[in-house]
This record gives C-alpha cells, structure tokens and sequence, in this order.
C-alpha cells in the first residue's frame, strides 16, 4: 500500500472565506500515484473548515448568511470565549462546517458526484493556515 502526505497552505485576506481547493487536492492525487484508495482532507486548525458542495456563487452566499444567523461575529462579548479572543463565532461555525472530507480514489481520479467540489472554509482568516491531505492505497 502507497502513502502520501501533504500539506496546502492558505492565507484568506478576509475573516471568511470559501475557496474551491478541488484542482489542488487533484494535483496531489496526481503526484502521489494513488489509484484506487482513500483521500481525507482536513483542516489543521480549529477556525476553518474543510466540506464539499457545490461551487456556486449564490450558495457561497447563502452559506454566509445562514452561519453569521447561526452565530454572528458580533457582538463578541455575546461569546464567553472572547474573554481573550473575538473568534469564538469561527470556532462555531467551523464546527457546523466540518473538519474533514474523505473521497474515493477510483481509477486515478476523485470519486465525486456530478456537483461535488471540495473547499477551503476561512472563518477567521488574515493569518496563514494549513490543510491536510493524506492518500492511502495503491
Ligand atoms: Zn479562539
């Protein structure tokens, strides 16, 4: 069994930020030589995220609007958390987004469905941060 391992390094100029990182993990898949096997891709950090949907303008907004619903940056004194920080909102939504994806490696590529994109999820960005992307198989 083959084994890879990388790390992508991103740097949002923004608090938030959803980049498509799909062409990035493929350029790994390539250059790892995996054919048939597992791809995770984890986010190394406990503001940002890492999810796959589809790469469309209006759901990027959506996504937006409907996390800053479910837990707003501001005010941060809402958040106990900020007794030191003003990030307790992107630990939150990090959470709802997820940590990790895992896909199917099948004849050399990304076993996705039709829509599928894999993206970066910046909560509290403006500082460089590191995403994980392991491949096992053959
Ligand atoms: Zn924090």
């Amino acid at each position: 069994m083959k084994s890879y391992r990388k790390e992508l390094w991103f740097e949002v100029p923004a608090r938030r930020g959803l980049i498509n990182i799909t062409a990035q993990v493929e350029e790994c898949l390539l250059e790892s030589g995996i054919k048939e096997g597992l791809c995770l891709v984890n986010a190394m950090h406990i503001t940002a995220s890492v999810y796959i949907n589809d790469d469309e303008p209006g759901l990027h907004h959506d996504y937006e609007v409907w996390l800053e619903k479910l837990a707003p940056h501001a005010p941060t004194s809402q958040y106990r958390h900020n007794g030191y920080e003003d990030n307790a909102d992107a630990h939150l939504k990090r959470q709802i987004m997820g940590r990790e994806v895992v896909v199917a490696v099948s004849g050399g590529a990304l076993d996705f469905g039709t829509w599928e994109r894999i993206f970066y999820g910046e909560f509290d960005g403006r500082r460089k941060k590191r995403v994980l992307v392991k491949i096992i198989g053959e």
